[in-house]
């Protein structure tokens, strides 16, 4: 397989960013080559809630949440200590695994025309003014007209992001479970958000009646507490008896939960007129909204769906975009760092609880503040 070879468009990382993107390029019938690390679909970490702007754009690339069994979620319970208060959210939100997820995106990407090749590691990255060097092990060389770099956290040498000022001293973690019949049934239906002394947790159903807990927590405060998972969640379970009662007795569905480290909330992409162009940060590698909002994955769906379209247009500019995409995400991304920011202190939290018991419709002003515009996906969305 290892050699040299020649190719319109490379995309690196099969995530939903880069297999969005893939899909509108093949679908217009352009050659695509998608390099994906992982040689099988695998679990990441992720809350795995699906925003109706997610949704739209899934929908429009053709996956059918239904047939992937995702579960419907519609209401949002907001815990800190003891105490909870509830709302409806404003749309209907879904729940399912990346691994389900992203498997299913690829195998679409696959189906209009794109080539994916697996199991294949871009080691680095040289651009030029007119094409660009990637060297993907054990492919070989691929001189690409066109890149899209959707690798998502982790950044190839050669491109790396430059992420000063951004809040990277969070630690993310992720476990599945399987509940009792009475745990399932009171989960059914609602995303559960529970602040806890310097990170938060979402807890909620996707397919197969299977639940999701997903958290963040700083670094300091995991050190702390002895850098395990398991007096992690004793002591978030002391903090919030509720979640205790969810999670007591339920069965663990990995044999370690899934984590990553240093993620950089705030970092948004600084577009240069001096870059090369055909070059496009895709994803993760162009903006990091805080977890807290379930917009990372419409984000990354936009970005994909947006760099194809502006390449569809405009060919190899990829300034335009960059551009673009900043002005598309810039705003939500800067609100929720600062929000994020407030959460992670006890009195913030408290605060931020208190308002949300008082008026349960700002959480639904807030949501609506850090979502994709309508405006900037009608770009996006070309019809197929
Ligand atoms: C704790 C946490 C919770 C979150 N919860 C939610 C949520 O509930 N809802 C939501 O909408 N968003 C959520 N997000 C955000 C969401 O997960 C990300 O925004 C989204 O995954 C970004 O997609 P991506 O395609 O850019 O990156 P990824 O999904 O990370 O995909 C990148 C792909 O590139 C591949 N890759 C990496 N390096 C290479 C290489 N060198 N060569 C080849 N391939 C490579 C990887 O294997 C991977 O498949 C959460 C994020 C975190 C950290």
């Amino acid at each position: 397989m290892s050699g040299q070879r020649r190719q319109e468009i490379v995309i690196v990382g099969g995530g939903l960013a880069g297999a969005s993107a893939a899909c509108v390029l093949g679908r217009a019938g352009h050659s695509v080559l998608l390099l994906e690390r992982d040689p099988e679909p695998r679990h990441k970490v992720c809350g795995e809630f699906l925003s109706i702007e997610a949704q739209t754009y899934l929908a429009h690339l053709g996956i059918d949440l239904d047939l992937l069994g995702a579960s419907r979620i519609s209401r949002l319970r907001l815990f800190h200590r003891e105490k909870r208060t509830e709302t409806d959210l404003p749309f209907l939100a879904r729940g399912l695994s990346r691994k389900a997820l992203d498997e299913a995106l690829l195998q679409r990407a696959m189906a209009l025309g794109a080539e994916v090749a697996r199991g294949v590691a871009v080691r680095t990255i040289s651009s030029e003014e007119s094409s660009h060097q990637v060297d993907a092990s054990p492919f070989g060389t691929v001189h690409a007209d066109s890149l899209f770099l959707a690798s998502g956290k982790h950044d190839v040498r050669g491109a790396r992001r430059p992420t000063s000022g951004s809040m990277n001293d969070f630690i993310g973690f992720k476990m599945h479970y399987r509940l009792s019949e009475e745990q399932r049934a009171a989960l059914d239906g609602t995303i559960e958000i529970i602040l806890f002394d310097e990170g938060y947790a979402g807890l909620q159903l996707i397919e197969d009646d299977i639940a999701n807990l997903c958290l963040v927590v700083t670094r300091q405060r995991f050190e702390t507490i002895g850098r395990s998972w398991d007096s992690l969640t004793e002591q978030i379970a002391l903090e919030c008896p509720p979640l205790a009662e969810t999670l007591r007795g339920a069965a663990m569905l990995f044999d370690k939960p899934l984590s990553i480290f240093q993620i950089p909330y705030g970092f948004v992409h600084r577009p240069d007129t001096t870059e090369p162009q055909g070059i496009f940060r895709l994803g993760d590698q162009i903006g990091v909204i805080p977890s807290f909002t379930g917009e990372g994955m419409s984000m990354a769906l936009h970005s994909g769906c947006l760099a194809a379209t502006t390449y569809l247009r405009l060919g190899r500019r990829s300034t335009s975009f960059h551009q673009q995409m900043a002005a598309d995400i810039r705003g939500q991304i800067r609100l929720a760092f600062l929000l994020n920011k407030a959460a992670r202190q006890h009195l913030g939290q408290a605060a931020i609880f208190h308002l949300c018991r008082t008026w349960p419709s700002i959480m639904r002003q807030v949501a609506s503040f850090t979502r994709m515009r309508e405006a900037s996906m009608q770009r996006a969305l070309v019809p197929p």
